[in-house]
């Protein structure tokens, strides 16, 4: 069964050698303030940097999720309050944390096919942090980087903060746009669930700093102080850096997965366009994500499909939260491969 649901997601085929080679090196019983973790951390930030092409002088930081990445942003990172601009339930719920801890945490939910007008933006000086769901994997919508540029340009003042569980190692992020981003390891990387990832400019580290914030087991400075020496200040999922290393030496440059996505999402819209059963889940080409593609359709139809592709072995993502009766999801990530898609494509083809 090969499935195409956006998260959890199909892990890469060489997973099993990984894990064996885990077990082998010793590393998954090697502590955590030992040279071997240091090493393995170290080199980890450095591979991800060039992999991803993230500037050099940026850190990376380990937590469980994105889900906890939310809440060490609003605890260890607003001053005031922030700003979220979305409109799908990752958005949404990340607004929800950061407004449980500060209460004028404030927002704009936009359609699915609107796009944001930069320009046209009121959001005033009480928010010092813009929360942005960069792709929106609940209703397969993205924010483009040019958007994202023309927010740091409009509102310098203000720190960037971008959500990208579902494109980071599936699309070319510039990661000079903004000072934090995030994801978690079991979308596009390909890997099993329980790692997120924290990335931060210099900038928000001078921040986070400067607010001070201490005492919790999440506090950012206390992860920062760690970090300084490649140390965590937990013991850490090693086995799951550990197979994340190994997908980030494994992977092309960044410019040619992109590459590689785009046109894989190009042939599905494609199939989409000329079929008279299947309709874009997102009309407007601008909003439609790049790393998840949604279907949507009847409710017997959505059902029907579903059923079809699971007696050919392929398992079609649900649709998310209401949508789920009326579509279906695809995740155009990096760990499947091109037979497993023309499978899928000619499938999809017949509708
Ligand atoms: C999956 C997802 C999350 C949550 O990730 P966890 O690792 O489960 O915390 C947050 N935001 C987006 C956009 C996602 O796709």
């Amino acid at each position: 069964m090969i499935t195409f649901a956006p998260g959890p997601s199909k892990v890469y085929d060489r997973i099993p050698t990984y894990f064996q080679d885990a077990y082998e090196q010793g590393i998954l019983s090697a502590n955590h303030r030992s040279e071997v973790f240091m090493n393995l951390y170290r080199d980890t930030e450095e591979t991800l940097k060039l992999k991803l092409r993230v500037p050099a002088n940026y850190k990376l930081l380990f937590t469980s999720s994105a889900t906890e990445n939310w809440e060490i942003i609003t605890q260890s990172l607003v001053r005031h309050s922030s700003f979220h601009i979305f409109s799908g339930s990752f958005g949404k719920k990340w607004f929800g944390f950061a407004k449980h801890i500060l209460k004028d945490t404030d927002k704009i939910q936009l359609t699915p096919e609107q796009e944001i007008e930069v320009d046209e933006l009121n959001i005033g000086q009480g928010h010092d942090l813009i929360a942005i769901t960069q792709n929106e994997t609940s209703n397969a919508t993205q924010v483009k980087m040019d958007t994202i540029g023309a927010l740091g340009k409009q509102f310098p003042d203000k720190m960037l903060a971008i959500d990208t569980t579902s494109s980071m190692a599936g699309i070319h992020l510039d990661f000079s746009l903004a000072d934090i981003w995030y994801a978690s390891v079991q979308k596009c990387f390909g890997l099993p669930a329980g790692l997120g990832l924290l990335i931060l400019s210099p900038k928000a580290i001078e921040k986070s700093e400067a607010i001070g914030e201490k005492g919790r087991y999440n506090s950012l400075n206390f992860m920062l102080e760690n970090a300084a020496n490649f140390q965590t200040h937990y013991t850490p999922n090693v086995l799951g850096i550990y197979l994340l290393n190994r997908v980030l030496h494994d992977m092309e440059d960044i410019r040619q997965v992109h590459e590689h996505t785009e046109k894989r999402m190009k042939a599905l819209e494609q199939i989409v366009a000329q079929s008279g059963s299947l309709e874009f889940l997102v009309k407007n080409d601008a909003t439609r994500s790049r790393t998840v593609l949604g279907v949507g359709g009847k409710e017997t139809f959505i059902q029907q499909i579903k059923k079809d592709a699971l007696s050919e072995g392929m398992q079609l993502g649900s649709g998310y939260g209401n949508l789920k009766p009326i579509s279906f999801r695809i995740a155009n990530f990096p760990a499947l491969t091109d037979a497993e898609f023309n499978q899928l494509a000619q499938f999809l083809a017949r509708y």
